[in-house]
C-alpha cells in the first residue's frame, strides 16, 4: 500500500502497534554498543533454536544458524529449500551508531578535575553532546586477555558523565562561531571527577584519585585504556515520545532500529524457499571499513562455509554465484519529514513518520555520487511483494538535490552483482543524541521483512 497513512489499518485496536514497539525499547535501552546489540541477537537467536555455525557438522534445509564476527558482526541464517547457489534473500543492517569514543590515551588533569580525551566516531553535530548526561559503555581488553566490561551511568543508580558547555552569561563569542565551530572535536572532552587531596604529604590529584578508583573497582592500570573500546553515548533508556506514545524517542535507531526489525523478521519467518538471512555490520558511520565492517570478506567467507556444510566442492566459487543470485534489502533507515524544516526535503519524495517502510532506490550525493541505484526491475518485483502483504510503503530521497546525501551499505552488496534496495524507516533528528522513530513504522518494516524473505 504505497503512501498511506498505516496507523489506519491499526484504527480499531492499536495493542499490536505499541506492543511490538515494547520489545523494541528493550532491545535498544540494552544495545548502547554494537558489542551489546550482539550479545542481545545471540540471546533472541538461540532461544529461537538457532545454533552456532562451529556446533554444527553439517547442514540441511531448514537448519537455523548463527556466526558472530569478532563480537561486532552477526550473520544469521534459514537454509532454504531451494538450491543455495540460486541465492539468497538477505536482510542488512547496521548496528554502529555515532558518538564518541575515548582516545588511547584518554585521562589528564585539568584545573582540579579529571577528564578524558575523545574521538568522535561517524556524523555527529557536536554542540548537541555537550550538557546532558552520558554513559561510558565498553569493554577494556587487559594484556592477559581477560575482558573487563566498563558500563557506567546506565543503571538509575550509577553517576552520569558528561561534557561541559559554556554558560550563556559568557557565551558572546562562542555564539558568534559558525554551527560546525561552536564545539570543537577537542573540546569534547568527559569530565569523569573533581575530588582531590592537596595536603602536603599524599597530595592526590583528580586524576589519580579516578585512577585509584579504577584500580579499586576494574583492578586496571592507565596504560589498559590502549586496548580498549569506551564508547561514551547517551544515558538512559529509550521512552515513548509524544502524548499519543505514537513514536519512540532514543539513541541509535540509526540503525538499530532496521537491525531490530530485520532479526525479528528473520526470528520470526515461518516458511522459506529460498535461504533466508540477516546480516549486522558494524563501522557503517564511518565508510563500512575494516574486519567488521559491510566491505569485510567475513560474509563471503560465511556463504563459502555453508557450502562446505553443505557438503559442496568448490566452496568460495559457490559463494560468488550465490551471492549475484541474491537478492538484498540493505535495511538503513530514512531521513523523516520534520514539520520544523519543510524546506530540505522535495515533498514528493520525501519519507513520512507513520507510512510505513521506505525504499531508497539511490543514496549518495551530488548527483547519486557514491550510490547504489537499485534496478527498477528489482524494485517492481519489490513493490509487487509489499501490496500483496498489505504492507505500507513509501519512497524518498535523502533531502533535496544538492542539499546534503548519504550512503548505506547497499553498494558494497551491490558490487557481488546481486540487487540490492535501501529500506528502511524514517527517523527524524538523525545523528543526534536523541532520535526519534514511529511505532506503526518499526511494525511495518518487520512485517515488509518478512514479506521479502518468504519470497
Ligand atoms: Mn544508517
Ligand atoms: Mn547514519
Amino acid at each position: 500500500m504505497y503512501r498511506k497513512n498505516a496507523w489506519n489499518k491499526y484504527k480499531k485496536d492499536l495493542s499490536e502497534v505499541m506492543n511490538f514497539a515494547e520489545g523494541y525499547k528493550d532491545f535498544l535501552s540494552f544495545g548502547k554498543t554494537e558489542r551489546l546489540v550482539t550479545i542481545y541477537a545471540e540471546r533472541l537467536l538461540k532461544e529461537k533454536g538457532f545454533k552456532n555455525i562451529d556446533e554444527v557438522k553439517s547442514l540441511k534445509a531448514g537448519d537455523k544458524i548463527y556466526v558472530i564476527n569478532k563480537n561486532k558482526n552477526v550473520c544469521a541464517f534459514i537454509i532454504g529449500k531451494k538450491p543455495l547457489e540460486e541465492g539468497l534473500r538477505i536482510l542488512g543492517a547496521h548496528i554502529d551508531s555515532p558518538r564518541i569514543d575515548f582516545k588511547e590515551n584518554p585521562l589528564y588533569e585539568s584545573n582540579g578535575f579529571a577528564l578524558a580525551d575523545t574521538h568522535y566516531y561517524g556524523g555527529i553535530k557536536k554542540y548537541q553532546w555537550t550538557a546532558r548526561p552520558l554513559a561510558l559503555r565498553g569493554v577494556i581488553i587487559k594484556k592477559d586477555g581477560t575482558t573487563v566490561d566498563f558500563n557506567v551511568g546506565d543503571d538509575p543508580k550509577d553517576p552520569v558523565l558528561g561534557i561541559g558547555d559554556l554558560l550563556i552569561h559568557l557565551s558572546a563569542d562562542q555564539l558568534q562561531k559558525p554551527g560546525a565551530k561552536v564545539i570543537e572535536g577537542e573540546a569534547l572532552d568527559i569530565t569523569l571527577g573533581n575530588i582531590r587531596f592537596d595536603e602536603e604529604k599524599d597530595a592526590v590529584n583528580a586524576k589519580k584519585y579516578i585512577l585509584n578508583l579504577l584500580k579499586e573497582k576494574y583492578d586496571i592500570e592507565e596504560e589498559d585504556f590502549v586496548s580498549a573500546e569506551i564508547e561514551v553515548v547517551p544515558a538512559g533508556e529509550a521512552r515513548d515520545y509524544g502524548l499519543d506514545r505514537s513514536m519512540v524517542a532514543g539513541y541509535g535507531h540509526d540503525d538499530r532500529s532496521c537491525a531490530y526489525t530485520s532479526l525479528k523478521a528473520l526470528l520470526d519467518t515461518k516458511k522459506v524457499e529460498y535461504t533466508a538471512c540477516c546480516i549486522l555490520v558494524d563501522k557503517e558511520e564511518i565508510g563500512s571499513v575494516g574486519a567488521t565492517g559491510a566491505q569485510s570478506l567475513f560474509f563471503e567467507n560465511t556463504i563459502a562455509r555453508l557450502f562446505n556444510l553443505l557438503g559442496k566442492q568448490d566452496a568460495l566459487y559457490l559463494a560468488r554465484v550465490a551471492m549475484t543470485n541474491s537478492k538484498m534489502l540493505s535495511s538503513d533507515v530514512s531521513a523523516g519529514f520534520d514539520p520544523l524544516y519543510p524546506s530540505v526535503n522535495d515533498s514528493k519524495n520525501a519519507a513520512y513518520l507513520g507510512f510505513g517502510l521506505v525504499f531508497n532506490k539511490y543514496t549518495g550525493s551530488r548527483g547519486k555520487s557514491g550510490s547504489n541505484d537499485s534496478n527498477p526491475e528489482y524494485y517492481a518485483w519489490i513493490r509487487k511483494i509489499m501490496d500483496e502483504n498489505k504492507v505500507n510503503w513509501q519512497n524518498a530521497e535523502l533531502g533535496k538535490v544538492d542539499q546534503g546525501g548519504g550512503g548505506t551499505i547497499a553498494y558494497i552488496l551491490g558490487n557481488y552483482n546481486m540487487n540490492v534496495i535501501d529500506a528502511g524507516i524514517p527517523v527524524l533528528n538523525m545523528h543526534a543524541p536523541m532520535e526519534i522513530v514511529s511505532k506503526v513504522d518499526l511494525l511495518e518494516a518487520y512485517k515488509g521483512y518478512i514479506a521479502f524473505l518468504s519470497k
